[in-house]
């Protein structure tokens, strides 16, 4: 029977990583790194998400702030608010919580954010320093992935690792970060033929789908390592992930439970990725010419 990864435990332990370099940060500038997150409307998930993050961020020393627009606020004054906090030096992180109301365009918006305080991300130049081998600040979730996979001490150099998902946000950087480690990387998605298959070859499944329960426990290989990034409801309202827990637990090495898995650790890798953001702007400007990520969790993806 598998090891649990326990992802509240080891999101505990970044948050106090990020604690102590906040207060290193505070000692050596004099300031804290700010977060400012940006909330357009009244989704009711969005509202708790984002409560969350400035909570946390305040929890650690950050200066987080967030800001409130009504839903009907017009893109252009969306893309004005975004301008002001790309100029304003007290804030190192910007974050547009998505989904945006419709007649606000994502791609607007996101491309629109700074890409040395895009703490997300998300934008195509941190998805392309990313994809390209240099230090990029990277999406929350798959960070966390990796932190998770670190703790289960399983060596990736060399490893197949088969990744469920293509998303921007979760199944491409996923993989990108897999591949910096020199693990042997498969993306698969809803094309894939065979896909039990192509889970059976993986030492290090990262599930990542938006599926229920969907990858069974005879898709793992004995003695994988599982992660679970879904985040589902059964029949029964039931919180689940794309993994049959259960079944998978009696094949795989270590394996994360939904809840308590990688959810904690998302946010806990957001105030990481400030605190990173914050300290390569502030050697940026003294001419060091160090990019975002260098003192993120992974170094972006410095080989
Ligand atoms: P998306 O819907 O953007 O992507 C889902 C991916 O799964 C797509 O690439 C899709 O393939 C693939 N897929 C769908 N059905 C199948 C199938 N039957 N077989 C194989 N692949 C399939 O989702 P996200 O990446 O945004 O999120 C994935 C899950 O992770 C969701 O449950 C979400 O709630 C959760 N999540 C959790 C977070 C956390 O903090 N724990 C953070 C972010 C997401 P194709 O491209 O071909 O359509």
């Amino acid at each position: 029977m598998g090891n649990i990864l326990d992802g509240k435990a080891i999101a505990e332990k970044v948050r106090a990583e990020v604690r102590a370099d906040v207060t290193s940060f505070v000692a050596e500038h004099g300031r804290a790194p700010g977060l400012t997150v940006v909330l357009v409307g009244e989704d009711p998930a969005s509202v708790v998400y984002t409560r969350n993050k400035e909570k946390s961020a305040k929890e650690c020393g950050i200066a987080g702030t967030l800001l409130r627009l009504p839903a009907d606020t017009p893109e252009a004054e969306v893309l004005a608010l975004v301008a002001k906090l790309n100029g304003d030096d007290a804030v190192d992180g910007i974050l547009v919580q998505l989904p945006l109301p419709r007649h606000v365009r994502e791609a607007e918006v996101l491309r629109a954010i700074d890409p040395d305080k895009d703490v997300d991300g998300f934008h195509a130049l941190n998805a392309g320093r990313l994809a390209t081998g240099q230090p990029a600040l990277v999406p929350c979730t798959p960070t966390g992935c990796m932190r998770l996979i670190a703790e289960s001490g399983v060596e990736l150099a060399g490893a197949r690792a088969v990744v469920v998902g293509r998303s921007n946000i979760v199944g491409k950087p996923m993989a990108q970060l897999l591949l910096a480690k020199h693990a042997t990387v498969t993306i698969a998605h809803s094309r894939t033929r065979d896909l039990p298959a192509v889970c059976r070859e993986a030492d290090v499944l990262v599930a990542a789908v938006g599926r229920a329960e969907m990858v069974r426990g005879d898709w793992v290989k004995p003695g994988a390592v599982v992660i679970d990034v879904g985040i589902n409801r059964d029949t029964n309202g039931k919180l689940v992930g794309d993994v049959a827990f259960a079944e998978a637990r009696e094949r795989a090495s270590w394996i994360t439970p939904v809840p308590g898995g990688v959810g904690p650790m998302t946010i806990a890798c957001l105030l990481a990725n400030t605190v990173a953001a914050a300290r390569a702007r502030t050697a940026a400007r003294r001419g060091l010419r160090e990019r975002p990520g260098q003192r993120g969790l992974h170094g972006g993806a410095r080989r």
